[in-house]
This record gives structure tokens, sequence and C-alpha cells, in this order.
């Protein structure tokens, strides 16, 4: 298998995997525990909790572990909408994830007001119409995709902090794409809040965290026995922790020798091989600021659907859009937001590389894509010619 769908999830790392094995078996204890095995596991959590404080360059207890982004966007959402009653309104893009745009309908059903900032052709953020639309006093926070899950696009988040700062506002970035592809450093950038997930980076599904930013509030989602410092309720999955946190000590390791440029690099050839054969082809946030490791394009006339299958036949796996939204043919809103039409949509496909791709795969699976593409072009008795 050629796995090009990094976005939607990455294989765990083996050393990862052989790493959480002694927590399957011997340190099962529970981590609030006083005996030896709780002590152990706690050991375990504590250090994951210092890897991924390192990792983002914070303090660790700016940290809480979550079941993923998914919980870590609700929970802040939620809570700075209650803590803020004075101030109704919520600012989200028009590119978010679904994560995002659920909660922002429920700040609306609760009473919020909510704004959603248009993005320019390339899936760039409007500075301009963000700073329009945020009302000093009555904003409580906006909420911003980092980089983009369709397109891999990313947002100028220091401009946005600024511009929400100036205005009293908080900051909350959804960094799920963004934490292990390209490094971040929260040090230098005054987010308030920020959600990630663990199997985005070669950790396990269902694990995250929620950063904090000491300077400001939080109050917990989760209720229940106190785990977290009281910040998130529920006995703590140690296992996925103890990934969480040798996931992000291995993409430090990897940034620190520029595994990201490489990344970059590799998708930059694949999409030179592609446009090549196949100049229609279009690549979307092509002028943008964009993630190494995503290549969305749009190839006219060609059935996106169709190319899933059949690539997926070639044991080539990617994704026609976001993973949330392939089973259905509801086109993506990420590219009608940038202005494209339902048929556009539906001639997009992604490929999103992990750290483990290697240029020898990419080339095979460029192969099988300009192939497969002329193929459904002739059976479709096309007009369009590559
Ligand atoms: N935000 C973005 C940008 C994502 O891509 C995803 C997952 O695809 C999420 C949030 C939700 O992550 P999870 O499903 O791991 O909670």
């Amino acid at each position: 298998m050629i796995y090009l769908d990094a976005n939607a999830t990455t294989k765990p790392d083996p050393q990862v995997v052989e790493a959480i094995l002694p927590y399957l078996t011997d340190i099962y204890g529970n981590a609030s525990s006083g005996h030896q095995l709780g002590r152990k596991a706690r050991k375990g959590l504590e250090k994951a909790r210092s890897q991924v404080a390192d990792l983002m360059k914070v303090s660790t207890e700016e940290i809480i572990f979550t079941s993923g982004a998914t919980e870590s966007i609700n929970s802040v959402l939620s809570f700075v909408q209650h803590e803020y009653p004075e101030r109704p309104l919520l600012i989200i893009s028009a590119v978010e994830h679904e994560a995002v745009l659920e909660c922002a309908s429920r700040w609306e059903n609760d009473g919020g007001r909510v704004k959603r900032v248009a993005v320019d052709a390339y899936g760039r953020l409007n500075l301009e119409e963000l700073q329009d639309a945020i009302e000093p006093g009555k904003t409580a926070l906006i909420s911003m995709i980092w980089a983009n899950n369709e397109t891999g696009v990313i947002t100028p988040l220091a401009e946005v902090v600024e511009l929400a700062h100036e205005a009293g506002a908080l900051v909350h970035a959804d960094a799920a794409q963004m934490v292990g592809r390209l490094p971040v450093n929260l040090s230098s950038m005054a987010v308030d809040y920020l959600s990630l997930s663990a199997h985005k980076f070669h950790g396990l599904k269902g694990t995250g965290a929620l950063f904090v930013s000491r300077r400001v509030p939080f109050r917990p989602w989760i209720l229940g026995g106190g785990q977290e410092r009281g910040w998130r309720s529920g006995t703590e999955n140690v296992t996925g922790i103890v990934a969480l946190g040798l996931a992000a000590e291995k993409a430090a390791q990897r940034f620190a020798v520029g595994s990201h440029e490489s990344v970059a690099h590799l998708r930059d050839g694949f999409e030179q091989k592609l446009a090549a054969e196949m100049p229609q082809m279009m690549i979307h946030g092509q002028k943008a600021s964009r993630l190494p490791n995503t290549s969305s394009i749009c190839l006219p006339g060609v059935d996106a659907a169709g190319m899933v299958i059949l690539l997926d036949q070639k044991g080539i796996a990617c994704s026609g859009g976001s993973a949330c939204r392939s089973a259905s043919l509801h086109p993506s809103h990420v590219l009608e937001a940038m202005g494209f039409n339902t048929e556009h949509a539906l001639s997009t496909l992604r490929f999103s590389l992990s750290a483990d791709t290697t240029e020898a795969e990419l080339m095979e699976a460029a192969e099988h894509i300009i192939s497969s593409a002329g193929h459904l072009c002739q059976q479709r008795d096309s007009l369009v010619s590559f």
C-alpha cells in the first residue's frame, strides 16, 4: 500500500508501538493510584506531558491530555461562550474543520453570534475582513484552523493573534494538521488555546491535547474524578498519552534535521510530475503558504470518487476531499469558500504525505494517477485530453 492519506490519519510509528507495549502488559496501573504500578503509569504520563510541551515550546502545566482535537475544540468553545456572556461574538474562517463548524452552530443555537471570514481563491484568510469583523468588547473568541486539512493552506496566525488581542478577544488555534507537520513555537506567539490530535503525526487515534496558556482562564468541560489537575476528568489513557509523547519527541527530532523541508521537496516533485503529464491540473493553494505534505489537486472532468476507487485497487490510498466527507457527495465547503463549483470539487483529490513517504512511492503513485485519470477520461468519452 502506498499511503497518501496522512491528513486523515498516519501509521503509528513502530518505535511508538514498541514503547507503549509495557503499558499494555506490565504497567497497567491507574495513573491516580499511589502504588508502584500507578506511580509508573504517572511517570510515563508526565514524561509525555514534557515531550508535548517541548514540541511547542510551552510549559508542562499548559498541557491537558484529551481524547483528541475534537474534544479539545469542544471544550474551549463551550468554555469561552459560557465564561463571557457579555461578549457574544465568535469569529471563525469559512474553511474550518467540522469540529469547529458544529461548535459554531451550537454557539449560535445557544444565543451567540458567529461571523465566518472569507478566504481567497488560494484559500488565504482575508485579514482585512477579519479586522472589520472584530467588534472590540463584543468578540469573545477567534477560532482559526491553523493548517487546512483539505488544502494544507496555512492561516497567518501571528497576525490573527495581534488583531484579536488588540480588541481584547481570545484566540484558539485548531492545530490538528499543524502540530507534527511544521515546527510550532508558542513561546513567540501568544495563542491562548490550541488543539491537537496524536494520530496525525504517528501517534494513536483517540488521544490528543489541549494547550491552555497560563495567561488565560479555563474551566473543564468533562467533569468527574478530577484527573488532569481537575481540567479533564476521566481515567487517563496512559497508553495513548505515552504514544503521543514519544510521537511528539520524534517529530521534534525530525524538524531538527529539516525533514519538513524534505517532505515539501518530495511533494513538489510529485506535483511537477503530475502537472507535466496533465497540464489542465490545478493545485489548490499553490500561491499560498501550504503544509509541506499536502497536495490538493483538481483534475478537470475526472471523477474523483472513481479515481479513489481505481487507485485503491492499485494499492494507493488517497482521499477525495476530507476523510469525513469522502462517504458523501456533498461538495467540500472549503473548495466552495475558495470560489469553486460543485463540479470542480467532485474532480478534486487530496494526497497527503507522512513522515514515512518515499520518493519512489510518490513516483509510482504519480504514474498510476496519470494512467487512471486517462482511463477514466476515455471511459467517459470526455473531451478533456491529457
Ligand atoms: N481539526 C482538523 C483540522 C482536523 O483535520 C481534524 C481531523 O481530521 C480534527 C480537527 C479532528 O481531529 P480528531 O478527529 O482527531 O478529533
